[in-house]
């Protein structure tokens, strides 16, 4: 279902990143699209425009992700962005994070985080405790937590790229999806997958890897110890996606 295109400048060994990102995601979401005309081009699945080049330097801003295009109807991803700025990225290959970005961002460009408000899949907005309410996601947060089918906690701090964007760091610690990368696994748990399920994906579950949410012990090995830091990920624009047809 995801092509990744490049742009010249970016190197044969961070493509080979991109793809393996795609091929991970293709393999947890198994939605076949109707083709669509976009630009004058017949698109089945997602495009992702995909760059590593100079923007700003190291700090400043890591680049932007998301979708820009949404299929009529279902309003999920035709195409979409990945562009990096090539100071941040060797920073990330040396941490040795660069992958872990990468699948995280790509989260972002197949909607997750981004198109939670769109659908209207967040309760609680604006306040110390926002909710992500799509049924399949709260269902597996309720096979793994003592809260009863409750909606999912979302990150309640951050910049406008994190808060609400992300599972709650302080409750999910090293899982892929939360606003910071913390850990060296970054497990991909079975709530994840089916919050694309919630946005009108078919997925499978079975795709997941094994989560189990963190003792306050782990937390604090994880080095999350408290509510608000500021991280790269955050610093990540995201492009206002338009309806196909709409424009
Ligand atoms: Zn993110």
């Amino acid at each position: 279902m995801i092509t990744v295109r490049f742009s010249t400048s970016t190197s044969e060994e961070r493509q080979q990143v991109f793809l393996r990102a795609g091929e991970v995601w293709d393999r947890v979401l198994n939605t076949a699209f109707e083709p669509v005309e976009v630009d004058g081009e017949t698109l089945e699945g997602l495009v992702i425009d995909a760059a590593v080049e100079p923007i700003d330097g190291p700090e400043g801003t890591l680049g932007q992700a998301g979708p820009t295009v949404l299929r009529p109807g279902a309003e999920l991803p035709v195409k979409g962005i990945m562009q990096f700025d090539e100071a941040d990225i060797l920073r990330l290959e040396q941490e040795g994070s660069f992958a872990d970005v990468i699948l995280h961002e790509m989260a972002h460009v197949l909607g997750f985080g981004t198109l939670w408000a769109r659908q209207g899949l967040i309760a609680g907005s604006g306040t110390m405790d926002p909710r992500f309410t799509g049924e399949g996601a709260a269902r597996e947060y309720a096979a793994i937590s003592d809260e009863d089918g409750a909606a999912v906690p979302v990150a309640n701090t951050g910049g406008a790229g994190t808060r609400e964007g992300h599972w709650r760091e302080l409750v999910f610690g090293d899982e892929l999806l939360t606003g910071f990368l913390s850990g060296e696994n970054r497990p991909l748990s079975r709530m994840s997958v089916a919050s694309f399920a919630d946005l009108g994906y078919e997925v499978d579950l079975e795709a997941a890897d094994a989560f189990d949410l963190p003792s306050f012990r782990e937390l604090a090995l994880m080095g999350i110890t408290e509510a608000v830091r500021t991280c790269t990920l955050c610093k990540v624009s995201r492009p206002i996606p338009m309806v196909l047809g709409t424009r």
